[in-house]
């Protein structure tokens, strides 16, 4: 939408060996020649994230799935903001729905490590959207409202931020929003944002994520105020995430 350059993010999740890398390549190759108008960002597990810096060699942007918000210490198994930026990432994902449902992750815990990102020179990638209960009980609205003021820091840049609205529902199940549904969420997270951080705001990308797929890829980015996608499934397979950045060509 407008003049805002898309960002079409894949989220490997817990998948992906050493031998996975030849996905990343694939995409790689599957991106040479021209026309794209969108940036690329692949976020393998942390495992991967250096050799698949090293193997996009700035082609496509590499992003880490989670962070601590501490910069280092005694926090066994996590990785920090830095650490990522270390091994090539140029961004991260945070307040992931399966971060807040396995992990606990709060709002006030989400917005702590999208400032931790930007501590250490990352994009934050901030996660939020309804469970199914709620969009049942009409409640969409309100969660997401909830779900920005609490996890978007004071001092949000368009290119430091990026917005994933992310149905819980619709996240590895195959269903969607509609396009009119869509369309709606991505207004009234446009109007929050633009509220906020005035321009800023308005100029931040605000991701669809949720069931991508190459079949639907069009018709979802083609949603005014749909900046891009968060792909998870759909993006361990270099051909199903190439039929859907497709949809910026
Ligand atoms: C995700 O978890 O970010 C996601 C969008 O998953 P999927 O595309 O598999 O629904």
């Amino acid at each position: 939408s407008g003049t805002i350059r898309p960002l079409v993010a894949g989220n490997w999740k817990m998948n992906g060996l050493a031998g996975s890398l030849g996905e990343l390549d694939a995409v790689k190759a599957g991106l040479s020649g021209d026309g794209l108008n969108a940036d690329i960002m692949i976020c393998p597990p942390a495992t991967l994230v250096a050799a698949a810096a090293k193997a996009a060699n700035a082609s496509i942007a590499i992003g880490g799935q989670d962070c601590h918000f501490a910069e280092k210490g005694a926090h066994t198994g996590d990785i920090s903001a830095e650490m990522l930026a270390d091994a090539g990432a140029s961004a991260v994902i945070v307040g992931h729905s399966e971060r807040r449902a396995d992990h606990g992750e709060s709002d006030e815990i989400v917005m702590k490590k999208a400032q931790a990102a930007w501590r250490a020179g990352l994009v934050a990638i901030i996660c939020i959207g309804e469970t199914e209960a709620e969009r049942k009980s009409g409640a969409t609205l309100d969660v997401v409202a909830v779900q920005l003021a609490g996890s978007v820091p004071e001092g949000a840049r368009a290119e430091n931020t990026v917005i994933a609205y992310e149905p819980v529902w619709a996240i590895g199940t195959g269903l969607t929003p509609t396009a009119g549904d869509v369309a709606e969420v991505h207004a009234f997270i446009r109007q929050k944002l633009s509220e906020r951080f005035s321009e800023e705001g308005a100029a931040m990308r605000i991701l669809y994520g949720g069931s991508v797929k190459p079949a639907n890829a069009q018709e979802l980015m083609g949603v005014e105020n749909v900046n891009g996608a968060l792909v998870g499934g759909a993006s361990l397979k270099a051909a199903d995430f190439l039929g859907i950045v497709a949809a910026y060509r």
